[in-house]
């Protein structure tokens, strides 16, 4: 079988995705990817044009092959926007080995380890009594793990430090949140002592600080987080703070879970041999592929930490269908972020992972199960878009 075609489909149905489609020689044979990144999409679209141009002639069947000789074929390597790319590719030769064999990804991996991948939703609320009512929606519907944040920020990051929108001076700028840690830092364990009361101690309670402390702003949290018993906190340093990883540790037992902006296995290494981190956040889509995220997961089982990829909104259904293949196969899956899609990309993609009694599942037809009705993509334009901006009080951009 050879490789005859890459298809790049940016389409915006409720929000910005990325799709790849890769043809073959073999009549009914193609494989489906997906490269989204928030907002960089048509520079990962170029780079995936790009790189086709190696893979155009090739047996798709020789994956790993092909995953090492586009990652080297630039010689300079890595990053956010080549890994996205990468994984476009490679989700789809893993669609179409899937396709070839009669199975579903997750057979290929290995095949099942567990029922369905557990999952937690997001739960927000101006105050702690909201955020309550807010989690027991996501109760009701069978979720055990909630993620609890107060509104303030986008996605109630920051929680009640953010003040949104206050225009003035060079902070006057378009979706321009300002943040104040002090509030942020006493409301949130106030939410939590509220929630641990409400809901007792059989729901898992998560929160995603999303980079917003300076190191020492973090072990404060995670120190005042503790009598709550967190399933884990989520992005209180940044990937780059690696320093500081040792004195979070110390000052907390509050489990820490990192990686949705890692790239590749050898930004997660130091975190696992160094011990400093439970949970790896990385997603398939996001650093490579299935390809690139098994060899994740051996090194992180390796040091006994667990996953917990990256699921919200800024990824497609068909990156999550193949985190649901790896996390149904992989020994050490912790729980998948989910998150639901915009109706009318029901209309554009078919076959995708579903939620059932607090679990998620891929389906079960060969390869990713995921398809794209191209005609139906073709009516959702792409927008172009960015990330907020976030600065201090004093308009200063927001960086720690
Ligand atoms: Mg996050």
């Amino acid at each position: 079988m050879k490789i005859t075609g890459v298809k790049v489909i940016l389409t915006a149905p409720g929000r910005n995705f990325l799709f790849v489609k890769i043809l073959t020689d073999e009549p009914g044979i193609y494989g489906v990817g997906e490269g989204t990144l928030n907002g960089s999409e048509p520079i990962v679209a170029r780079a995936i044009e790009h790189l086709s141009n190696l893979i155009i002639g090739r047996d798709p069947a020789q994956i790993e092959d092909i995953w090492n000789t586009l990652y080297y074929s630039g010689y300079w390597r890595g990053g956010p926007i080549f890994a996205a790319a990468l994984a476009g590719i490679d989700f789809a030769l893993w669609d179409i080995k899937g396709k070839v064999a009669g199975l579903p990804v997750y057979q290929l991996l290995g095949g099942r380890s567990r029922d369905g991948a557990w999952v937690y939703g997001h739960a927000h609320g101006p105050e702690p009594k909201a955020v309550e009512e807010s989690a027991r929606k996501f109760i009701e519907k069978g979720y055990r793990f909630v993620r609890c944040q107060l509104e303030g920020g986008y996605g109630g990051y920051g929680g009640l430090g953010f003040v949104r929108n206050e225009p003035s001076g060079i902070a006057g700028h378009r979706g321009t949140d300002y943040f104040n840690y002090e509030p942020y830092l006493v409301s949130t364990p106030k939410m939590f002592e509220h929630m641990r009361l409400a809901l007792g101690n059989d729901i898992n309670l998560l929160h995603d600080v999303h980079e917003q402390l300076t190191p020492n702003e973090a072990a404060q949290l995670a120190k005042s987080l503790e009598p709550y018993r967190l399933f884990f906190l989520e992005d209180a340093l940044r990937p780059e703070q690696t320093n500081f990883y040792p004195m979070l540790r110390q000052a907390s037992t509050t489990p820490l879970a990192i990686g949705e902006i890692i790239t590749s296995r050898w930004e997660c290494l130091p975190l696992f041999q160094n011990h400093w981190i439970d949970f790896i956040r990385t997603a398939p889509i996001h650093v490579g592929g299935i390809t690139e995220i098994r060899r994740i997961c051996v090194l992180a089982d390796s040091y006994f930490v667990r996953t917990a990829f990256h699921g919200a909104a800024d990824l497609g259904p068909i990156g999550q269908a193949a985190a649901l293949h790896v996390d149904l196969s992989i020994p050490n899956f912790g729980v998948q972020e989910w998150v639901d899609f915009p109706p009318q990309l029901y209309d554009v993609i078919s076959g995708m992972g579903y939620f059932k009694d607090g679990m998620a599942y891929p389906q079960e037809t060969p390869g990713l199960g995921t398809d794209i009705n191209e005609e139906e993509a073709k009516k959702y334009p792409y927008q172009q878009a960015y990330m907020p901006t976030h600065r201090r009080g004093d308009g200063t951009i927001h960086l720690y």
